[in-house]
């Protein structure tokens, strides 16, 4: 093959492939960057954090959520993830919001075997960020109780711009 020819095949090679390797990084881009669960102490309260990323449960009925009635959705404090709507939100009478369901996708679960009893713990899938426990006692339409730490949440009333999602910058 002469030169001038092997120069074109590899621009039109290159013309080609581009559109395939944006695409790829696009992918990149959302699956966000692994980050160490200290990276977003920075962005949260001290007692939002140990909830969030040390597993930490606050007190029951120590959230303002608790009494939240008004229609809108329910995003994880760390990432802004949308994680819950507030259709699926009830009065459970255990003094932390809960919910007969998550958004689809939004969580991640995990057994956790903290009280000897195993319970499924569950976090934004998103960011990693611990939310609550589910149970299999609530309500009707699904029997699950999604008991949510109120100060893994930020409430967007219904109306109300949902905040960009965020992310620590990278630290590696
Ligand atoms: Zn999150």
């Amino acid at each position: 093959m002469n030169p001038a020819r092997r120069a074109t095949l590899r621009r039109l090679a290159l013309a080609l492939s581009a559109p395939l390797l944006s695409s790829r990084s696009l992918a990149a881009k959302d699956q966000r960057p692994a980050v160490e669960h200290a990276a977003w102490r920075p962005l949260l309260s001290a007692a939002a954090f140990e909830v969030l990323f040390e597993e930490a449960t606050e007190r029951p009925y120590s959230s303002p959520l608790n009494d939240e009635k008004r229609g809108g959705r329910y995003h994880c404090a760390a990432c802004y993830s949308p994680l819950f709507s507030s259709a699926a939100k009830y009065d459970s009478g255990t003094g932390w919001p809960s919910f007969t369901e998550a958004l689809p996708k939004a969580m991640g679960t995990k057994r956790d075997f903290k009280l000897l009893i195993p319970r499924t713990e569950y976090h934004c899938v998103t960011c990693g960020g611990h939310q609550g426990h589910v149970f299999n006692d609530g309500p009707r339409p699904t029997g699950q109780r999604w008991c949510n730490n109120g100060l893994a949440l930020r409430f967007v009333p219904e109306g109300e711009a949902a905040p960009a999602l965020r992310w620590p910058a990278s630290t590696g």
